[in-house]
């Protein structure tokens, strides 16, 4: 399994950082983000390590599907159903962790 020494979220996913989980499978964890943005905000990541989403779809575009499954799963459990799903990519886009994550907002009704 690939994995980045220096990189939080491998961290987060082996333990060796304490987290929140919410799901987890062979390939893939779900934890709590650490400063939530709505009353649900979960960080869905791949155990394999991949900068950003565009790395991902590329090299396993089964893995995505498999993430949006798990927040329509998520947002089902938490909520109506309604979800918003945001994959920041790039520095400029507010990305700050380079291990692609997503980011499942839920649980009520979101801002426009
Ligand atoms: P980004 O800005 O890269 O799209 O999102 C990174 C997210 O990770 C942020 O929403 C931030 O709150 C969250 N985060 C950063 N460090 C930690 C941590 O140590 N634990 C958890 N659970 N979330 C974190
Ligand atoms: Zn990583």
């Amino acid at each position: 399994m690939s994995k980045s020494e220096d990189c939080l979220f491998c961290k987060i996913i082996d333990g060796r950082i304490p987290s929140e989980k919410v799901y987890e499978d062979d390939t893939t964890y779900a934890f709590k983000d650490i400063n939530p943005k709505a009353k649900v905000h979960v960080l869905i990541v791949p155990k394999d390590h991949y900068a950003n989403v565009a790395e991902l779809a590329a090299a396993d575009p089964a893995e995505l599907a498999h993430i949006v499954g798990l927040a329509q799963g998520i947002a089902d459990k938490e909520f109506s159903g309604a979800y918003r799903l945001v994959f920041n990519t790039g520095l400029d886009a507010g990305q700050t962790v380079f291990h692609v994550h997503a980011h499942v907002l839920t649980g009520e009704k979101l801002d426009e």
